[in-house]
């Protein structure tokens, strides 16, 4: 294993990208979730996810052992040349990963937990509760609208002008909703408080564990063959380097 000190790539746009991803894993799996892992034989399995086609991962065995590959790819290359990633490559990576983190999480972590810790204030409660009158207040004037339109005090063209500001309004209203929303709802920092105990008495991992990569991973996505982010459920994306050694 390569002893290399890259540092974590935490980006706004990663970050805002996870939270979607979060909530979209809550809400598609919150009730089968423990179902689907006792289905799952493996850690990886349907949560590799291909950054050239946006498709899973399959697992493989080949002469050389094991591998995941793009279920495109597999298919048809001319749709897809994302190349195979060996199964122990995958884990050698999360191994460095969590060893990194162990290693610098009161630079990396700490930092990111203040930070969600913010947005969990009162401050962004009272901005809820204001987002959501002024919703209120836009069906209010939706109504009055229908009522002058119907008595003829405005004519179509107004109507809809005016209808159509409303809508654009309600729009912009709904997108800070769901963004100081999902800072609520999303459990990172739930999450995040949990990675940050187990680091803090951890010691520097020798080998793969499918309890510890479960614990705190909801996928994995891969940028090239040779470059994986893992998806953390407190929220973070981490890089890592993949080692392509064996063809
Ligand atoms: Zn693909």
């Amino acid at each position: 294993m390569a002893e290399d000190h890259h540092e974590a790539i935490i980006s706004k746009e990663v970050f805002e990208r996870v939270q979607v991803m979060i909530q979209k894993h809550i809400d598609e799996h919150g009730i089968i979730k423990n179902m689907g892992k006792y289905h799952n034989k493996y850690p990886f399995s349907g949560i590799i996810i291909c950054g050239e086609c946006g498709n899973k991962f399959k697992r493989q065995t080949q002469s050389t052992g094991i591998a995941w590959a793009c279920s495109t790819h597999l298919y048809d290359k001319k749709n897809c040349s994302m190349m195979f990633i060996k199964d122990e490559a995958i884990k050698a990576a999360f191994v460095n990963m969590m060893n990194k983190l162990i290693f610098s999480y009161k630079q990396v972590l700490l930092p990111y937990y203040d930070a969600i810790c913010l947005l969990d204030t009162d401050e962004n409660l009272q901005e809820i509760l204001g987002l959501k009158n002024n919703l209120q207040r836009n069906v209010d004037r939706k109504n009055d609208l229908r009522k002058l339109r119907v008595n003829g005090f405005l004519d179509s063209a107004m109507y809809n002008q005016e209808l159509r500001r409303i809508e654009k309004d309600n729009e912009e209203i709904r997108t800070a909703l769901q963004n100081l929303e999902r800072a609520e709802e999303n459990g990172s920092i739930k999450e995040t408080k949990k990675l940050l105990h187990f680091l803090e008495s951890a010691d520097m991992l020798t080998k793969f564990s499918d309890e510890l990569f479960t614990d705190f991973v909801n996928n994995i996505y891969v940028y090239e063959r040779t470059c994986i982010g893992f998806r953390l459920k407190c929220g973070l994306t981490l890089k890592e380097e993949v080692c392509t050694g064996t063809r």
